[in-house]
This record gives C-alpha cells, structure tokens and sequence, in this order.
C-alpha cells in the first residue's frame, strides 16, 4: 500500500516513513506523485482536523489513491487557545523558516510578558488524517502539555519549541534530541494512536 504525504516538510516525511515502515505502508511525497511544486494545499479552516481534512482531500482529488495529511500548532491557554492554526503565521507571513520562527517566538514572548507562573501553561496538538480512494477515514489526535518559559532554551527542533517546556521534564523541547522528542511530541503521540488503527483494520 503507498500512502502520499500533502506536505513538502523534509522532517515530517523522514517521521512518517518511518512511523508507516513498520506498517508496511510505502509513504510517497507529491513530487513522486508527479504534482508539480507550484502547488499549495489549502489551509484555511478554523480548525486542525478541518486542516488536515482538506490538504487531504485537495490532494486526493489532484492524485487520487490514499493520501494523509496533519496540521499542528501551539495553544496558549492565555491567549485564549491562539496562534492554534495560526501557529506559522502568528507573526505575519513575509517571513520564512527559521526568521520566522523567532519572529513567531518573539511575538509570543511579548504577549505573555504581564502572565506569571502557572498562569503560561500551553500544549502542542497534531491532528493526522489519512483518506482512502473508496471514501476510507482514519484521523487521531496528539497533544502534547507544557507552559512557555520567558526566555528561549536550547537549539533543537524548530517552530516554538525553544520555550515551550513540556510538562514533568526539567527541559524545553529544543533541550530534547530527536528520539526523545518524537516519543512525547504531539506528533509521535498522533503517530502511534494513528498505527494502532491501521493495524486494527484490514487495509494493510
Ligand atoms: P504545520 O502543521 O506544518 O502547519 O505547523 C504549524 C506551525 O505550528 C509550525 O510552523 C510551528 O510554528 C508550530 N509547530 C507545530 N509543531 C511544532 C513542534 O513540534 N515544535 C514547535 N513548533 C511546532
């Protein structure tokens, strides 16, 4: 079974070829797929399931056979759950990459510069749908609790991971290596309750 990822995210393919290996599914990026890299996949909803829902299902209607696709980001409890699906955007979109990044952290820092303590607490989300040719749907949730620190720790990782500390561990997830964050990350936890339904299903 091949499976094409609606992402051109180097390290979410390295993370689902991986997690699927085991499954025996072949995960395909969309240049194998012959979709030319012009095209972007619509993120536009309110919500990480209905993100994920229709990157998969523009993909699908461009490719069709078995797409998956996931959205992601950070709530912040002060904020009243924001970015959430703006967690790329927060800052504007001019910038990319890893300016990005500081400029979505520094933002984030300045609005929680009057919130103390417990008060900071947040929690990474992934959402991963997989959709089938026949109509076939398997999605799962991953979250992830910590609070932001005020000032950024560590160089792994990207996004907001420099001040995010995850709940229980005296570390922020850029103090973590790989393994260590993909076992608690709301993207590891996604994967594994994801696997735990394709096994239970006889599509592979
Ligand atoms: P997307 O799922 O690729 O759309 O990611 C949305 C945004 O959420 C990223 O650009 C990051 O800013 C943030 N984000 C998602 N996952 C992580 C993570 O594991 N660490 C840090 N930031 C993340």
């Amino acid at each position: 079974m091949k499976v094409v990822l609606a992402s051109r995210n180097q390290g979410k393919l390295a993370e689902y070829r991986r997690m699927f290996e085991l499954l025996g599914v072949e995960i395909a990026t969309m240049d194998q797929a012959g979709v030319p890299a012009d095209v972007e996949l619509p993120e536009e909803a309110d919500t990480f399931f209905d993100n994920a829902m229709s990157k998969a299902q523009a993909l699908q209607k461009r490719i069709g056979g078995w797409t998956l696709a996931d959205d992601s980001g950070l709530q912040v409890d002060a904020l009243d759950g924001a970015p959430g699906v703006y967690s790329a955007r927060f800052a504007g979109v001019s910038a990319r990459g890893q300016s990005q990044d500081r400029a979505n952290v520094a933002l984030l820092l300045d609005k929680l510069s009057a919130v103390r303590g417990e008060n900071r607490s947040a929690r990474f989300v992934c959402v991963i749908v997989v959709l089938g040719p026949a109509g076939q749907l398997i999605h799962a949730q991953g979250t992830c609790e910590g609070h932001i620190v005020s000032e950024p720790r560590g160089s792994a990782g990207f996004g907001y991971d420099p001040v995010f500390m995850v709940t229980g561990r005296p570390h922020t997830m850029a103090e973590l290596s790989m393994d260590e964050k993909n076992e608690i990350s709301h993207r590891g936890r996604a994967l594994s309750k994801l696997g735990d339904q394709i096994r239970d299903t006889k599509w592979c």
